[in-house]
Protein backbone atom coordinates (compact mmCIF):
# COMPACT_ATOMS: atom_id res chain seq x y z
CA UNK A 1 0.00 0.00 0.00
CA UNK A 2 2.35 2.56 -0.86
CA UNK A 3 -0.37 4.66 -2.23
CA UNK A 4 -1.60 4.94 1.24
CA UNK A 5 2.02 5.76 3.10
CA UNK A 6 2.34 8.75 0.95
CA UNK A 7 -1.31 9.81 0.61
CA UNK A 8 -1.08 9.73 5.17
CA UNK A 9 1.77 12.44 5.02
CA UNK A 10 -0.71 15.10 3.94
CA UNK A 11 -3.08 13.71 6.64
CA UNK A 12 -6.13 12.69 3.48
CA UNK A 13 -6.70 9.23 1.98
CA UNK A 14 -7.28 10.58 -1.04
CA UNK A 15 -4.65 9.02 -3.58
CA UNK A 16 -3.22 11.87 -5.84
CA UNK A 17 -3.24 10.54 -9.18
CA UNK A 18 -4.65 11.31 -12.60
CA UNK A 19 -7.94 10.87 -11.90
CA UNK A 20 -8.22 13.12 -8.44
CA UNK A 21 -6.35 16.04 -10.61
CA UNK A 22 -9.14 15.64 -13.40
CA UNK A 23 -11.78 16.08 -10.19
CA UNK A 24 -9.64 19.44 -8.94
CA UNK A 25 -9.87 20.48 -12.59
CA UNK A 26 -13.56 19.94 -13.27
CA UNK A 27 -14.27 21.80 -9.91
CA UNK A 28 -12.43 25.06 -10.55
CA UNK A 29 -14.74 25.32 -13.73
CA UNK A 30 -17.89 24.59 -12.01
CA UNK A 31 -17.36 26.51 -8.98
CA UNK A 32 -15.81 29.59 -10.46
CA UNK A 33 -12.67 29.05 -8.85
CA UNK A 34 -10.66 31.72 -10.40
CA UNK A 35 -6.83 33.54 -9.87
CA UNK A 36 -6.11 35.14 -6.75
CA UNK A 37 -10.45 34.41 -5.54
CA UNK A 38 -10.20 33.62 -1.55
CA UNK A 39 -12.07 30.49 -1.08
CA UNK A 40 -14.56 31.80 1.53
CA UNK A 41 -16.94 29.61 3.90
CA UNK A 42 -19.55 29.21 1.46
CA UNK A 43 -17.22 28.37 -1.53
CA UNK A 44 -15.75 26.07 0.80
CA UNK A 45 -19.00 23.83 1.87
CA UNK A 46 -20.16 23.81 -1.20
CA UNK A 47 -16.62 22.05 -2.27
CA UNK A 48 -16.78 19.96 0.31
CA UNK A 49 -20.61 18.86 -1.33
CA UNK A 50 -18.92 18.60 -4.75
CA UNK A 51 -16.38 16.51 -3.65
CA UNK A 52 -19.17 14.05 -1.87
CA UNK A 53 -20.48 14.31 -4.72
CA UNK A 54 -17.57 12.53 -6.45
CA UNK A 55 -17.00 9.74 -4.00
CA UNK A 56 -17.49 7.20 -6.60
CA UNK A 57 -14.92 9.04 -9.05
CA UNK A 58 -11.99 9.15 -6.76
CA UNK A 59 -9.50 6.62 -5.53
CA UNK A 60 -8.49 6.72 -1.59
CA UNK A 61 -6.96 3.72 0.33
CA UNK A 62 -9.11 3.25 3.03
CA UNK A 63 -12.89 2.92 2.85
CA UNK A 64 -15.66 5.37 4.10
CA UNK A 65 -17.11 8.55 3.84
CA UNK A 66 -15.00 11.73 3.27
CA UNK A 67 -13.47 13.55 6.03
CA UNK A 68 -12.02 16.82 7.12
CA UNK A 69 -8.75 16.16 6.47
CA UNK A 70 -9.83 14.99 3.00
CA UNK A 71 -11.66 18.59 2.62
CA UNK A 72 -8.80 20.06 3.57
CA UNK A 73 -6.95 18.36 0.92
CA UNK A 74 -8.96 18.95 -1.61
CA UNK A 75 -9.03 22.53 -0.95
CA UNK A 76 -5.54 23.20 -0.53
CA UNK A 77 -5.28 21.07 -4.27
CA UNK A 78 -7.31 24.06 -5.14
CA UNK A 79 -4.75 27.01 -4.16
CA UNK A 80 -2.57 26.03 -6.63
CA UNK A 81 -2.38 26.14 -9.97
CA UNK A 82 -3.47 23.36 -11.75
CA UNK A 83 -0.09 22.93 -13.86
CA UNK A 84 1.93 22.44 -10.26
CA UNK A 85 -0.20 19.77 -9.30
CA UNK A 86 0.04 18.52 -12.91
CA UNK A 87 3.85 18.16 -11.93
CA UNK A 88 3.38 15.75 -8.89
CA UNK A 89 2.15 12.36 -8.95
CA UNK A 90 2.01 11.85 -4.69
CA UNK A 91 1.00 14.01 -2.14
CA UNK A 92 4.67 13.94 -0.35
CA UNK A 93 6.70 15.29 -3.06
CA UNK A 94 3.82 18.40 -3.58
CA UNK A 95 3.69 19.10 0.08
CA UNK A 96 7.38 18.72 0.73
CA UNK A 97 7.95 21.29 -2.68
CA UNK A 98 5.25 23.36 -2.84
CA UNK A 99 4.02 24.17 0.54
CA UNK A 100 6.81 26.55 0.80
CA UNK A 101 4.85 29.18 -0.08
CA UNK A 102 2.52 29.40 2.33
CA UNK A 103 1.48 32.22 4.03
CA UNK A 104 -0.39 32.53 7.49
CA UNK A 105 -2.36 35.52 8.79
CA UNK A 106 -4.21 36.21 11.14
CA UNK A 107 -7.87 36.82 10.76
CA UNK A 108 -9.39 37.45 14.52
CA UNK A 109 -12.61 36.37 14.27
CA UNK A 110 -15.06 33.37 14.43
CA UNK A 111 -14.92 31.46 11.43
CA UNK A 112 -14.81 28.18 9.98
CA UNK A 113 -11.78 26.20 8.22
CA UNK A 114 -11.96 24.89 4.41
CA UNK A 115 -12.46 21.54 6.20
CA UNK A 116 -15.96 22.42 7.93
CA UNK A 117 -14.84 22.67 11.45
CA UNK A 118 -15.56 25.59 13.45
CA UNK A 119 -12.36 27.68 14.59
CA UNK A 120 -11.36 30.71 16.57
CA UNK A 121 -7.83 30.99 15.23
CA UNK A 122 -8.27 31.77 11.74
CA UNK A 123 -5.66 31.96 9.20
CA UNK A 124 -5.62 32.53 5.24
CA UNK A 125 -3.56 29.70 3.64
CA UNK A 126 -1.94 30.98 0.12
CA UNK A 127 -1.26 28.77 -2.65
CA UNK A 128 -0.39 31.38 -5.56
CA UNK A 129 -3.40 30.56 -7.13
CA UNK A 130 -6.00 31.06 -4.60
CA UNK A 131 -5.82 31.11 -0.57
CA UNK A 132 -8.40 29.99 1.33
CA UNK A 133 -9.60 29.86 5.29
CA UNK A 134 -7.92 27.28 7.74
CA UNK A 135 -7.11 26.82 11.27
CA UNK A 136 -4.08 25.73 12.95
CA UNK A 137 -4.94 22.31 13.55
CA UNK A 138 -5.53 21.97 9.89
CA UNK A 139 -2.39 24.21 9.65
CA UNK A 140 -0.29 22.04 11.98
CA UNK A 141 -1.55 18.63 10.69
CA UNK A 142 -1.06 18.89 7.12
CA UNK A 143 2.70 18.59 7.18
CA UNK A 144 3.98 21.73 6.60
CA UNK A 145 7.68 21.58 7.05
CA UNK A 146 8.40 25.31 6.54
CA UNK A 147 10.50 26.60 9.23
CA UNK A 148 9.13 29.94 8.78
CA UNK A 149 5.34 28.97 8.69
CA UNK A 150 5.78 27.21 12.20
CA UNK A 151 7.62 29.83 13.66
CA UNK A 152 5.22 32.66 12.26
CA UNK A 153 2.21 30.44 13.86
CA UNK A 154 3.72 29.76 17.01
CA UNK A 155 4.36 33.36 17.18
CA UNK A 156 0.71 34.19 16.23
CA UNK A 157 -0.52 31.76 18.75
CA UNK A 158 1.79 33.16 21.66
CA UNK A 159 0.30 36.96 21.14
CA UNK A 160 -2.50 35.95 20.65
CA UNK A 161 -2.43 33.70 24.53
CA UNK A 162 -1.09 37.00 25.95
CA UNK A 163 -3.45 38.71 24.72
CA UNK A 164 -6.60 36.39 26.36
CA UNK A 165 -4.44 36.92 29.53
CA UNK A 166 -3.96 40.53 29.69
CA UNK A 167 -8.06 40.81 29.37
CA UNK A 168 -8.59 38.47 32.05
CA UNK A 169 -6.20 40.72 33.77
CA UNK A 170 -7.87 44.25 33.32
CA UNK A 171 -10.76 42.64 34.67
CA UNK A 172 -9.32 41.41 37.74
CA UNK A 173 -7.11 44.14 38.60
CA UNK A 174 -10.72 46.22 38.57
CA UNK A 175 -11.22 44.41 41.53
CA UNK A 176 -8.26 45.73 43.21
CA UNK A 177 -8.06 48.02 46.10
CA UNK A 178 -5.12 49.71 44.46
CA UNK A 179 -6.86 49.86 40.89
CA UNK A 180 -8.76 53.22 42.03
CA UNK A 181 -5.02 54.87 42.25
CA UNK A 182 -2.31 52.86 40.23
CA UNK A 183 -2.81 51.33 36.66
CA UNK A 184 -1.00 47.87 35.41
CA UNK A 185 1.82 48.57 32.73
CA UNK A 186 0.76 47.61 29.34
CA UNK A 187 3.96 45.47 29.26
CA UNK A 188 5.75 44.40 26.30
CA UNK A 189 4.56 42.15 23.00
CA UNK A 190 5.91 39.32 24.06
CA UNK A 191 5.32 39.89 27.85
CA UNK A 192 3.17 40.62 30.89
CA UNK A 193 4.49 42.76 33.14
CA UNK A 194 3.19 43.18 37.19
CA UNK A 195 4.82 46.61 37.51
CA UNK A 196 2.27 49.32 38.45
CA UNK A 197 2.29 53.27 37.69
CA UNK A 198 0.10 55.59 39.58
CA UNK A 199 -2.51 57.37 37.98
CA UNK A 200 -1.38 60.87 38.74
CA UNK A 201 1.37 59.92 36.27
CA UNK A 202 0.02 61.43 32.69
CA UNK A 203 -1.90 58.94 30.93
CA UNK A 204 0.51 58.50 28.04
CA UNK A 205 2.58 56.97 30.49
CA UNK A 206 1.52 53.73 30.01
CA UNK A 207 4.66 51.06 30.79
CA UNK A 208 7.39 51.11 33.51
CA UNK A 209 10.68 52.44 32.16
CA UNK A 210 11.98 49.17 31.69
CA UNK A 211 9.10 47.67 29.35
CA UNK A 212 9.08 51.08 27.58
CA UNK A 213 12.57 50.60 26.15
CA UNK A 214 12.02 47.26 25.39
CA UNK A 215 9.26 48.62 23.10
CA UNK A 216 10.96 51.19 22.20
CA UNK A 217 14.08 48.68 20.98
CA UNK A 218 11.65 46.66 18.86
CA UNK A 219 10.09 49.56 17.55
CA UNK A 220 13.15 50.53 16.48
CA UNK A 221 14.42 47.28 15.04
CA UNK A 222 11.32 46.55 12.82
CA UNK A 223 11.56 50.36 11.72
CA UNK A 224 15.00 49.51 10.79
CA UNK A 225 14.24 46.28 9.00
CA UNK A 226 10.67 48.13 7.26
CA UNK A 227 13.14 50.87 5.96
CA UNK A 228 15.60 48.40 4.78
CA UNK A 229 12.99 46.13 2.99
CA UNK A 230 11.33 49.31 1.15
CA UNK A 231 14.28 51.43 1.01
CA UNK A 232 11.83 54.61 2.09
CA UNK A 233 11.68 56.95 5.03
CA UNK A 234 9.27 55.89 7.37
CA UNK A 235 7.59 58.33 10.03
CA UNK A 236 8.91 57.32 13.56
CA UNK A 237 6.18 59.34 15.37
CA UNK A 238 3.29 58.41 13.46
CA UNK A 239 4.31 54.77 13.52
CA UNK A 240 4.79 54.73 17.25
CA UNK A 241 1.46 56.49 18.12
CA UNK A 242 -0.35 54.46 16.16
CA UNK A 243 0.96 51.37 17.68
CA UNK A 244 0.41 53.01 20.93
CA UNK A 245 -3.19 53.45 20.43
CA UNK A 246 -3.44 49.90 19.10
CA UNK A 247 -1.78 48.93 22.01
CA UNK A 248 -4.45 50.32 24.21
CA UNK A 249 -6.87 49.06 22.37
CA UNK A 250 -6.17 45.55 22.12
CA UNK A 251 -5.58 46.06 26.20
CA UNK A 252 -8.95 47.51 26.77
CA UNK A 253 -11.32 46.21 24.63
CA UNK A 254 -13.07 43.68 26.85
CA UNK A 255 -15.97 42.76 23.92
CA UNK A 256 -13.30 41.87 21.92
CA UNK A 257 -15.23 43.52 18.76
CA UNK A 258 -14.70 42.54 15.64
CA UNK A 259 -11.73 43.56 13.42
CA UNK A 260 -12.76 42.75 10.06
CA UNK A 261 -15.82 45.65 9.72
CA UNK A 262 -16.81 47.69 6.78
CA UNK A 263 -15.12 50.83 6.12
CA UNK A 264 -16.57 53.99 8.46
CA UNK A 265 -17.23 51.33 11.00
CA UNK A 266 -16.62 53.23 14.15
CA UNK A 267 -16.17 51.38 17.52
CA UNK A 268 -15.30 52.39 21.18
CA UNK A 269 -13.92 50.91 24.26
CA UNK A 270 -13.79 52.13 27.65
CA UNK A 271 -10.63 52.98 28.92
CA UNK A 272 -10.24 54.64 32.67
CA UNK A 273 -11.83 57.45 34.23
CA UNK A 274 -14.74 58.28 31.73
CA UNK A 275 -12.62 58.15 29.34
CA UNK A 276 -13.38 56.02 26.05
CA UNK A 277 -10.81 54.61 22.97
CA UNK A 278 -12.34 55.34 19.52
CA UNK A 279 -11.38 54.09 16.07
CA UNK A 280 -13.03 53.62 12.71
CA UNK A 281 -11.89 51.68 10.03
CA UNK A 282 -10.26 53.48 6.68
CA UNK A 283 -10.52 52.38 3.08
CA UNK A 284 -6.99 50.67 2.88
CA UNK A 285 -7.99 48.41 6.29
CA UNK A 286 -6.66 49.90 9.11
CA UNK A 287 -7.92 51.37 11.84
CA UNK A 288 -7.28 55.31 12.78
CA UNK A 289 -7.38 55.61 16.52
CA UNK A 290 -8.10 58.52 19.02
ZN1 LIG B 1 -9.67 22.28 8.94
ZN1 LIG C 1 6.47 47.15 32.75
Amino acid sequence: MAYCDTAKINKTRIIFNQKYKNIVSDARVIHKISYQKLIDENTAASLREYLDMNYDNIDICAYGKFTKPDYYAFTISLCFDQSILEKYDNWEDLSKTEIQNVSTLSRPHDSQCCCGQHITEVYTFNGGYTSAIVGNVCMEKSNITNISVLEKLSKIRKEKSLDKKRKRLTEEDKTQVWYKNERRCLGTNDRICNRRISRKEPYWKSRCIHCHKNTKKTQEKTQETKKAETNCDIDGDKNSSSNFWKDMWDSFDIQEQPHNVPIGTRQQCYWTDGMRIHRVKQSDGSWKYN
